[in-house]
């Protein structure tokens, strides 16, 4: 029984953490897919752009009042791309931790909401350890 229960546990403990790596990973290539059709957007802006523009030009009818619409349009998608490449910036500086799911700073050890050890703590114990032996040293 304990057998099982000990088995059953592990088995869950390995879905939960693909279940959260994959969630993590979900995020980010959300934001660059977000981020391909803002692009997308933006290309189509300027096409129709370009097509008002030379309607109007063609038959001889003002076009600033088209085109200013247009221009804010792409002034929003511009302002959108960089809000999400920050998001994105942001997100491959953080540290997620694999049991709150939570970010943390790049250069935390433990993790800020439940206290348990980072991934990214390895090279930061080892270092750790160089501080006592200069401690016992002194
Ligand atoms: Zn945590």
């Amino acid at each position: 029984m304990g057998m099982f229960e000990n088995f059953f546990m592990k088995a869950k403990g390995a879905v939960d953490a693909l279940g959260e790596k994959a969630g993590q990973f979900v995020d980010v290539s959300k934001l660059n897919i977000r981020v391909a059709e803002l692009k997308s957007d933006l290309k189509n802006e300027f096409e129709s752009l370009g097509k008002t523009v030379y309607n109007c030009e063609k038959n001889h009818i003002d076009a600033a009042q088209e085109t200013n619409t247009f221009v804010s349009n792409i002034d929003n998608i511009y302002i959108q791309i960089e809000e999400l490449k920050k998001q994105i910036a942001e997100m491959k500086n953080k540290v997620i931790c694999k049991f709150c799911n939570s970010a943390n700073e790049n250069n935390a050890i433990y993790c800020g909401k439940c206290g348990k050890k980072l991934d990214n703590a390895i090279a930061e114990s080892s270092k750790d350890e160089d501080d006592d032996f200069s401690e016992f040293e002194d």
